[in-house]
């Protein structure tokens, strides 16, 4: 299986895996590294809300604990046909990926695809930091 169609299906099973006892919001993502391994990840809902994670925060965290610093790509996939990322998930994804792709998945023949430039324009970023 080529790692693309790989990536939509990682994501679409992740969904099934989601924690939403509350909002009942299934998110389900996956991330690609630059070396090619994929990571899913889906949201998780905690009764006092705070420490909700996002599905794709989840899918990065586990790709980062396994020792990748680079995401090439994020496919999303919501209950909703628009489900986007969050503004700190997008935060998120900056960091690890300034150029990555942003798939948002509908089912595996529809997905529409962005720059990750396309929905944080004017970041702010690691690079920043530096020569402070
Ligand atoms: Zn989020």
């Amino acid at each position: 299986m080529d790692t693309h169609k790989k990536l939509i299906e990682t994501c679409l099973e992740s969904k099934k895996k989601a924690y939403t006892p509350y909002s009942h919001f299934n998110v389900g993502a996956a991330v690609e590294t630059e070396d090619g391994e994929i990571f899913g990840g889906a949201n998780i809902e905690i009764a006092s809300y705070s420490p909700t994670i996002c599905a794709e925060r989840n899918a990065i965290f586990s790709a980062v604990y396994q020792g990748a610093r680079k995401i090439v790509r994020i496919a999303i996939t919501g209950d909703s046909e628009n489900t986007f990322p969050c503004g700190v998930c997008r935060q998120v994804m900056r960091e690890f990926g300034p150029d990555m792709e942003v798939l948002i998945v509908k089912d595996k023949d529809h997905v529409r695809t962005f720059t990750l430039e396309e929905l944080l324009p004017h970041s702010f970023g690691p690079e920043d930091l530096e020569n402070v």
